[in-house]
């Protein structure tokens, strides 16, 4: 980085502070003394995801993220849910250190961000995403869930038998 004052490429560091993934530099110029702030963002190395066929591509954010946002799609989620969950994931793939990452350990990934973030889109993306040996786990993940939405009524109190009043009143129900 060189001086914006003289344009001199040497410069020493006063101070220096990490912010994620960004290092701030105070910094000094040692020819004409000028201070400056530098933003240094760690530079990622080249990342190889290895397909189920054994193909190399290198890694997309902009594939990670059209995938979960395809299931996230007229999902309510808060703003930026998407972009944070991305964000995680690749920071989680740079993380592990290494140069190649198989596309099934980026879908385990992606499962596990969307279990969090919305069942709905873990259902969808798990529906694409698994492979055929992997779909009576999936049946098991729906029951469950379907399951787990029939106790809510159960655990309230009895109303009038009609299912309909039920669902329209549910809501207001103290
Ligand atoms: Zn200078």
């Amino acid at each position: 980085m060189n001086c914006p004052n003289c344009g001199r490429p040497e410069s020493g560091v006063i101070d220096s502070r990490s912010l994620d993934e960004v290092v701030r530099r105070r910094r000094k110029c040692l020819a004409c003394g000028a201070r400056f702030t530098t933003y240094e963002r760690i530079h990622l190395r080249d990342l190889f995801v290895i397909k189920k066929d054994g193909r190399r591509e290198e890694f997309s954010r902009d594939k990670l993220s059209l995938g979960i946002r395809r299931a996230c799609e007229k999902r309510p989620l808060p703003t930026g849910a998407i972009d944070k969950l991305v964000d995680s994931i690749e920071a989680e793939l740079y993380k592990m250190g290494r140069g190649e990452v198989s596309s099934a350990r980026i879908g385990d990934l992606v499962m596990e961000g969307l279990r969090k973030l919305d069942q709905i889109a873990y259902i969808r993306f798990a529906s694409v995403y698994r492979t055929f040996a992997d779909i009576g786990d999936l049946k098991e993940e729906v029951d469950s869930l379907a399951a787990r939405r029939e106790l809510t009524p159960a655990n309230q109190l009895p109303l009038p038998s009609c299912e309909a009043v039920n669902s329209l009143s549910g809501r207001k129900r103290r």
